[in-house]
């Protein structure tokens, strides 16, 4: 009996220290913060950026409806940061899930507070890798080619672990998106990061730089799914695994459910193509991406940072 106590203990002795050494790492990293910074974040050009990529992807891909606007499903939606980019799509719905209980609550507090004509929302704490969404929403919001567009920002790649986690989410993307309904997302250019890994010396499994570091668990790794790494990103502290999305394999897996690939660009491309749009070009600066001269929020290594990453839209046959 009293094995078990100190077995438990034990385990519980071993939690704290690991949960300190977490906590410590994130404050000492916060540290790292000048003063005059102390107020803003670090790498605000590089979110700023990262928002403009997402309203680009968001008013190119929403789609109409006769008489209303969009239906859309937000899977891994965090703390709501969209919420303002689908009301200006005049989206009509909006169902945001994430396995983060007190991200769905903030999203949920900001969407009651939006202010003007606010659409239908509905937010559900879930884990959508591991198990089908119908069981965390009511029956009106997994109908039958309910919604326009899903969405998946920053979050897909989590999916990779293993292939069962990969085909639930799928599963999930596409069961209750109608046919010619448009499945979009951002996800790092995995490519990328593997041929950056292979100009490492062999016993070298991390790059990066001032704002963003990789580290790769292993450097040969045995299939497709699984292949873990840790992408630390200044004052955005997640030290939770990644993995990589075998672009191939992950364009055949969607196929399987439906998914017809219309659009894949890097952020570099996406801004290539896009800063003078009518639509979009204005956002730069509105968005403050760029200054009243013209000039990039971003510094050199931010930038280096935000090419690690590529959108995507898949269209449901
Ligand atoms: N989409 C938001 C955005 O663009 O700001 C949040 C992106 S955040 C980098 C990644 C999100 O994926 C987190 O909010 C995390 O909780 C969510 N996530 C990770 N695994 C998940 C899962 N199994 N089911 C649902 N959400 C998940």
């Amino acid at each position: 009996h009293s094995g078990e106590v100190d077995a438990d203990s034990k385990r519980r002795r071993t939690d704290y220290r690991g949960n300190v050494a977490t906590i410590a790492s994130h404050y000492n990293q916060r540290a790292e913060v000048g003063i005059e910074q102390r107020e803003f974040s670090p790498i605000i050009g590089l979110k700023k950026f990262n928002n403009w990529i997402k309203s680009v992807l968001i008013g190119k891909f929403t789609q109409r409806r006769r008489g209303g606007g969009a239906r859309v499903l937000d899977i891994g939606c965090g703390k709501g940061g969209d919420l303002n980019k689908w009301k200006q799509a005049r989206i009509a719905l909006y169902v945001g899930m994430d396995i983060a209980e007190t991200s769905i609550n903030q999203a949920r507090e900001r969407w009651q507070t939006m202010r003007g004509n606010r659409f239908e929302a509905f937010f559900s704490a879930h884990d959508c890798y591991t198990n089908p969404i119908h069981e965390a929403l009511p029956p009106q919001y997994t109908m039958r080619d309910l919604y326009d567009n899903v969405s998946m920002q920053f979050c897909m790649h989590y999916a990779f672990e293993t292939p069962e986690k990969a085909r639930m989410m799928m599963d999930n993307v596409t069961r209750y998106l109608k046919p010619g309904g448009l499945f979009i997302g951002t996800i790092p250019n995995s490519a990328l990061l593997l041929s950056r890994l292979d100009e490492q010396p062999d016993d070298e499994l991390s790059f990066g730089n001032s704002c963003c570091q990789i580290t790769f668990a292993e450097r040969h790794h045995q299939g497709i799914y699984g292949r873990e790494y840790r992408f630390y990103l200044q004052d955005a502290v997640e030290d939770v695994p990644e993995y990589i999305v075998d672009w191939d394999n992950f364009v055949a897996l969607a196929g399987e459910y439906g998914l017809e690939l219309v659009y894949q660009k890097t952020f570099n491309d996406i801004l290539q193509e896009e800063q003078s749009s009518r639509e979009f070009g204005p956002l730069l600066g509105k968005m403050g991406v760029i200054n009243e001269n013209g000039e990039s929020a971003m510094d050199a290594d931010q930038w280096e940072a935000a090419n690690l990453y590529m959108a995507f839209a898949f269209e449901k046959r």
